[in-house]
């Protein structure tokens, strides 16, 4: 016989405050990879409307006690199932029909009524300054974000900063914040909200401050507190313009008192690195900038008058006697240095035939050759075998050996 699940009831909604609730069992779903339960009613806030789910415990009778790691809502039907983690051997701990006690993570409830709350309230306060209307809002582990549609023009630092501060003189009031519940949108439309009604069915209006003239009044499914001040803290990170809106990252209670903290600390760490308060850190990172720009030159300069005096040094030595096979060592310049001066080595018309510069501190060996050589087939030959990687093209080749003792043997093959 088939199970009829009725509609759960969403306790959640009448009693926000309840964290601890009793429900009974009406069916249990495995579909081999999670386990799913369903009751009659629940403090389970399924996923939805831009805010996460709640998460805790479910504890039986007999006190065992399992994870609810997701809880989503079949909008159709209107049943909210609960993800529990449960050892396979304890899943006869639950039965259906047995009464359960259902226990929320408390502080992740809190978190998430904080931001969501506090997304009314900054919301309004764009609203209430700028008009607009928003977009988007989204829930994230870092941050939350809404989207202020203002008709492809940005929002400015100011204005940003003004309704940040809005937001906060909305909080410090501790204004009511009112749930009414209409059984229709027609009922529901006597409601001075923001953007209209598009639900059927019951529609529940979230208001904040005084019914006549809101701070901001619309249809939400959320969990909210009783009164902005317990939202305690909104606080905008940075705002960016996304697809032709305004994109506002921002932090509420917990979670941006946390984020102040941690971004003090960052800058206190940043401003004893350059010996700086807030006044003059960002003179001293120019001084610095500049400093570096300057050492960045001296240091371009350098390497070529080495280049040029390596260059000379090594030409007069082949045109004393031009060698089929030269090799020479360097400690002081990168490889990339190396490779330019070999390019300018072998454009002289005493080059050798096969030329090797090798990099000491890396054990990099650079092939040249006149092109009576294979350098790419030298590293292949030789190199591999003793440890090396790399290779290259008939005229250069790049072989990067493990050890001194590799660069030697691989040097020494390239003399026969
Ligand atoms: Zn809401």
């Amino acid at each position: 016989m088939q199970e009829v699940i009725m509609t759960t009831e969403k306790y959640y909604q009448h009693d926000v405050d309840c964290h601890e609730l009793n429900g009974r069992i009406e069916a249990i779903q495995n579909d081999g990879k999670s386990t799913r339960i369903i009751m009659d009613r629940t403090v389970f806030f399924p996923t939805g409307g831009g805010q996460p789910c709640d998460t805790g415990t479910i504890v039986t009778p007999d006190g065992t006690s399992v994870s609810v790691v997701d809880v989503q809502e079949d909008k159709e039907s209107g049943i909210i199932s609960h993800t529990i983690e449960i050892d396979p051997s304890e899943t006869d701990a639950l039965q259906v029909g047995m009464t359960v006690t259902q226990k929320l993570n408390e502080d992740r409830r809190r978190v998430n009524t904080q931001r969501h709350t506090g997304e009314h309230i900054l919301t309004g306060a764009f609203i209430q300054l700028f008009g607009g209307a928003n977009k988007g809002f989204h829930m994230g582990g870092e941050y939350v974000t809404i989207d202020m549609d203002y008709d492809g023009k940005k929002l400015t630092e100011e204005q940003v900063r003004a309704a940040e501060k809005l937001a906060n003189e909305v909080i410090w009031a501790n204004l009511p914040v009112t749930v009414s519940t209409f059984p229709n949108r027609e009922e529901a439309s006597v409601m001075p909200t923001r953007k209209p009604v598009t639900q059927d069915g019951e529609i529940t209006i979230v208001t904040i401050g005084d019914l006549a003239s809101p701070h901001d009044c619309v249809a939400c499914c959320g969990t909210h507190f009783h009164r902005t001040g317990e939202v305690g803290l909104i606080r905008i990170h940075k705002f960016e313009p996304n697809k032709g809106m305004n994109r506002i990252y921002f932090e509420c209670g917990d979670r941006a008192l946390e984020s102040m903290q941690s971004d003090d600390t960052l800058l206190r760490s940043v401003q004893e690195r350059f010996s700086a308060g807030s006044h003059d850190l960002l003179q001293k990172m120019d001084i610095r900038d500049e400093k570096e720009a300057e050492l960045r030159q001296d240091c371009t300069g350098l390497r070529q008058y080495y280049r040029d005096r390596e260059m000379a040094r090594i030409t007069s030595l082949l045109h004393r006697d031009t060698p089929d096979f030269y090799q020479d060592s360097f400690t002081l310049v990168s490889p990339d240095d190396l490779l330019k001066l070999g390019f300018a080595i072998m454009e002289d018309e005493a080059a050798p035939a096969l030329m090797a510069l090798v990099h000491r501190p890396s054990h990099t060996v650079l092939l040249f050759s006149d092109g009576s050589r294979n350098c790419g087939a030298l590293v292949k030959e030789h190199a591999k075998s003793l440890g090396g990687r790399g290779g290259g093209r008939p005229d250069q080749a790049r072989a990067l050996m493990p050890n001194e003792d590799a660069v030697e043997k691989f040097i020494e093959s390239l003399k026969e």
